[in-house]
């Protein structure tokens, strides 16, 4: 054979191909990572369930229960409906759960569903709700857009949160054929489902509900405010580098001190109308507030939680954080009272109050009014606000004589009534007979029925 007729073949790479390693399970991604509305741990749980076409029950009970740790082999996960709930929580719970479901997804994100990054920082009392909470509107709306997954929002099991935001319509928490409350993971839970009559949960608009009490403004406008701020708190979870200490809520408690009320714990709590030692306690990080309390603070003060727990530490990780609106919102953070306040507005406002022809408020309605804390406005108008405060004592003096001027007079026609009936003017026979009846704890009022009783010469 010559040498020039032979064919040159194709190299072979006979190296091993590296072959990405499996998952047990399915590597289902999970609803809405990084945003307010991002799922839930439980929803994450029917929703793979569904994916491998079998109930979470087998899913938990073949599949997962073995890596669970003894301490919940022993129990029925579902026996423990009310229990369910620490499993979108912050608790060993959740922890457990994300680590062996993570471990068969070959994911790392799935503590996000939880709120195992705020562990260190809020009390597990009053946080999640035991049952679940929905809003049928979305669900219907979900199912009819055809490219939307229906799921579970973790938003959603807050206690503090009632309402959608998207809808302003309470949140359902009895399923509206069974009448049953729904624990956050049953045996046959699908998202969408009754795991008990198995219906759909989801309704339209023009569907009769049980319930049409509709909200009142301030119930939507806090709801609104509260729903903003634990959807940042959802959404910014994912960008903190590591779980938050927490020694910052401490510090963040001593930072709005100092800055609201120069330091003083007595002046800062009877702002926000907190018992001292409470704040005190906080201060010194003996205690951690519960959630609905933290929100209530921050409502006051006009921060959101998110500012409130970590200006300090976005600012020290702030190369970590990528320019979003809510971050440009952030930087304004807690010197936005001050920047804000339209300095001339309120000083006429303030006038306008002094001078109107109304009955007098007390400054802290008037603070509330106007939207800044009564601190705030003392510090920049104090004369205004001493003068509206005088105005209101004047007016709370004067009507407390007119009220026992108005106590004796009816004390004097009582006794001469009952002198004319033949019946003793004892104080508890004539309390029955007054509009006020405690008005005998004043001693005028007690003088002005001796005086009565003497002109009947039934007193000497
Ligand atoms: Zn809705
Ligand atoms: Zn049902």
């Amino acid at each position: 054979m010559l040498a020039n007729g032979l064919t040159t073949y194709e190299c072979w790479d006979l190296k091993k191909v590296s072959i990405p390693s499996r998952s047990r399970l399915y590597q289902l991604e999970p609803v809405g990572i990084g945003t307010s509305l991002v799922e839930s741990l439980t929803g994450y749980i029917s929703r793979l369930a569904e994916a491998h076409c079998v109930t979470p029950k087998v899913l938990i009970s073949r599949e997962l229960v073995s890596f669970i740790p003894k301490t919940y082999r022993t129990t029925n996960l579902f026996e423990m409906r009310s229990l369910t709930g620490a499993l979108n929580g912050l608790g060993t719970m959740a922890f457990d759960l994300v680590t062996v479901l993570e471990s068969m997804t070959l994911r790392s994100d799935l503590r996000f569903l939880t709120l195992l990054t705020w562990a260190n920082i809020f009390p597990q009392r009053k946080l999640l709700r035991s049952r679940r909470a929905w809003c049928p509107y979305c669900y219907e709306e979900w199912y009819s857009s055809k490219d939307k997954v229906i799921y579970e929002p973790l938003i959603w099991f807050f206690e503090a949160v009632t309402v959608c935001h998207c809808h302003n319509k309470s949140l359902c928490q009895q399923c509206l054929h069974c009448k049953r409350d729904i624990p956050p993971l049953a045996s046959y839970s699908r998202p969408g489902y009754c795991p008990y009559c198995l219906e759909w949960l989801g309704v339209t608009a023009d569907y009769p509900s049980s319930d049409n009490t509709p909200l009142s403004k301030e119930e939507i406008m806090w709801q609104t405010w509260v729903i903003k701020t634990l959807g940042e708190l959802l959404a910014t979870t994912p960008r903190l580098s590591k779980p938050l200490q927490r020694e910052i809520v401490a510090q963040a408690f001593c930072r709005y001190v100092e800055q609201f009320a120069e330091g003083n714990t007595a002046a800062f709590a009877r702002m926000l109308e907190i018992p001292k030692n409470k704040v005190w306690m906080w201060q010194m990080g003996k205690v951690l507030p519960e959630l609905n309390v933290i929100l209530k603070i921050c409502f006051t003060l006009q921060v959101s939680v998110l500012d409130f727990l970590t200006q300090e530490t976005l600012k020290e990780n702030s190369s970590k954080f990528p320019a979003t609106p809510q971050n440009q919102v952030k930087d304004s953070s807690t010197k936005k009272l001050e920047v804000k306040f339209d300095s001339d507005r309120t000083q006429q406002l303030l006038e306008n109050v002094l001078q109107a022809n109304e009955q007098p408020l007390p400054m802290t309605a008037v603070a509330k009014r106007l939207g800044y804390p009564k601190r705030v406005l003392y510090r920049h108008f104090p004369e205004l606000c001493r003068a509206i405060s005088a105005e209101y004592v004047k007016y709370m003096k004067e009507s407390r004589v007119k009220r026992i001027e108005q106590c004796c007079e009816e004390v004097k026609q009582a006794v001469r009534q009952f002198h004319t009936e033949g019946i003793y003017p004892s104080e508890a026979a004539i309390s029955k007979l007054l509009a006020k009846p405690g008005c005998f704890r004043d001693k005028q009022v007690r003088a002005a029925l001796r005086a009565a009783r003497k002109e009947i010469s039934l007193e000497p």
